[in-house]
């Protein structure tokens, strides 16, 4: 399918050339340029200044051997990476991932998409992203330890309290973070915010763990509010994943008076019509590190299914998919439309295939994209690196109350941007728009430096 304006294809299409068989990555692209038509229409300085063939195009991609010795003495061997993407308006910001999954082609979609995320906040951030192909799940600490400090001892070279501040991501939380920061200090023997998701007792800001799952509540609350003029009261909610995202939103939302009856992992979902009990949850798998099956072995009356895409089939009135990219496709998004769902808001990033969000807006579903959605972790983590530059602690109130409003502005912006160019109620291009906006600003002014 061809984008709407010559330009733009021709764009994409030097995309293609130069990232070949990078599926994810070209996905986020095609999305973000369709939603750029009516700006390229309306801002013809905005491409002679080059700004779009440069947006596409990561400032810097570092990937690098990551070595290091398993519990049985024997070495292994990951890839770790660090995409610098675009540093206009602020240090290059983004988690570190670590799943199987990884390659350069997830690291670069995510890095693409935290560019106008970033943005979003509307604090001062770049956009980037890292990880590695390492896979956490059944490693020892001792393992994690191991790997964590070879791949900082690299990634130490590249980023900095004001050049490059990674965050967690999947399979990156509080042990990982403390583990690399551990090694940075005493490579660098210096204690700054270089990372944060940081524990409380060493830099962190309280409320940065649930802050990406708490702010796509509220993103979803006001969204309901301003554009159905419905609340989370009395709603049935499907969340899927069960990680950091998936139990904040799952606090939230029940905090908000909707019922959540669904979670999953990788392996399928559990389904309990009387609402999940979250501490459970959190036993699992904050404490256990197990798995979600096992939610059942301990709640009467909830149910086991293997497999995860059937928790899409689950009849419910807000879905918040926050597990992985695509896991919501076509056919998925069908059946939660056929089951009444009227609003969906992405805690994932990229959680929904371009023809599953087709089937949403055409059927008039509410649609809140990643990167205004979610963006609540990384506004967070900006707030973190401001407590750490003050070397000050705020309360849980006070972050709390940022969030709360960073995302609601974020909401506004969206809808306000998206009604400007002539698409009212499209979150998508509205995120997108407002996103790159302020991005194009900074780079036509800094001159074509990168
Ligand atoms: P976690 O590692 O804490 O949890 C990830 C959850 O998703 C787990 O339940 C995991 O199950 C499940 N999952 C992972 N891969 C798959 C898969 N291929 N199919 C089905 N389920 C899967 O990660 P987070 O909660 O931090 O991240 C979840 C999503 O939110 C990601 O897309 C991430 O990029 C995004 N995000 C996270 C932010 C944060 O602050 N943490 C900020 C913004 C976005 P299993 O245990 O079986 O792997």
């Amino acid at each position: 399918m061809a984008l709407k304006n010559e330009y733009l294809q021709k764009v994409y299409e030097q995309v293609e050339k130069r990232n070949p068989g990078e599926k994810e990555f070209l996905q986020a692209v095609y999305e973000v340029l369709e939603s750029l038509v009516p700006v390229v229409e309306k801002r013809p300085d905005i491409v002679e200044a080059g700004i779009i063939d440069r947006i596409v195009e990561p400032e810097r991609q570092i990937i690098f051997r990551v070595p290091w010795v398993d519990d049985n003495g024997k070495v292994q061997v990951n890839r770790g990476f660090r995409v610098q993407f675009n540093s206009a308006i602020g240090p290059y910001k983004g988690g570190l991932r670590l799943h199987p999954s990884v390659c350069a082609s997830v690291i670069k979609f995510l890095g693409f998409e935290q560019i106008f995320k970033n943005s979003l906040t509307g604090l001062p951030i770049g956009g980037g992203k890292g990880g590695s192909d390492f896979d956490p799940k059944g490693k020892s600490d001792a393992e994690v330890m191991r790997f964590c400090q070879s791949f900082m001892t690299e990634l130490c070279k590249h980023i900095g309290a004001d050049t490059d501040v990674p965050a967690g991501d999947i399979g990156t939380g509080a042990r990982e973070i403390g583990y690399m920061f551990g090694q940075y200090k005493r490579l660098r023997n210096e204690f700054t915010g270089v990372l944060t998701g940081k524990g409380l007792s060493y830099g962190g800001s309280l409320a940065r763990t649930e802050a990406t799952g708490y702010g796509l509540c509220y993103y979803t609350a006001e969204m309901i509010k301003c554009m159905k003029n419905e609340s989370f009261e009395g709603k049935t909610v499907v969340i899927s994943g069960s990680g950091n995202v998936a139990i904040y939103a799952t606090q939230k939302a029940t905090e908000l008076g909707g019922k959540v009856v669904a979670l999953s992992d990788s392996n399928g979902y559990i389904y309990d019509p009387k609402g999940v009990d979250l501490d459970v949850v959190k036993q699992i798998k904050e404490v256990e590190r197990g798995r979600i099956k096992e939610y059942v072995n301990r709640v009467e009356g909830a149910e086991y299914h293997e497999g995860c895409s059937g928790i899409w089939t689950i009849k419910c009135d807000i879905a918040l998919p926050c597990a992985t990219q695509n896991e919501i496709n076509e056919e998925s998004a069908k059946a939660l439309v056929a089951n009444g769902v009227f609003a969906v808001a992405e805690g994932a990033n990229m959680p929904s295939t371009p023809e599953a969000i087709a089937v949403f807006q055409n059927a008039g579903v509410l649609f809140g994209p990643a990167k205004a959605a979610n963006a609540g972790g990384v506004a967070t983590s900006a707030l973190e690196m401001s407590q750490n530059s003050e070397r000050l602690s705020w309360t849980f109130e006070e972050v709390d109350a940022k969030l709360k409003g960073i995302m609601t502005n974020i909401f506004h912006n969206s809808y306000n941007a998206a009604k400007e160019y002539g698409m009212e109620g499209n979150l998508v291009a509205g995120a997108n728009i407002a996103g790159f906006m302020k991005v194009a600003d900074a780079m036509k002014w800094q001159g074509v430096a990168y």
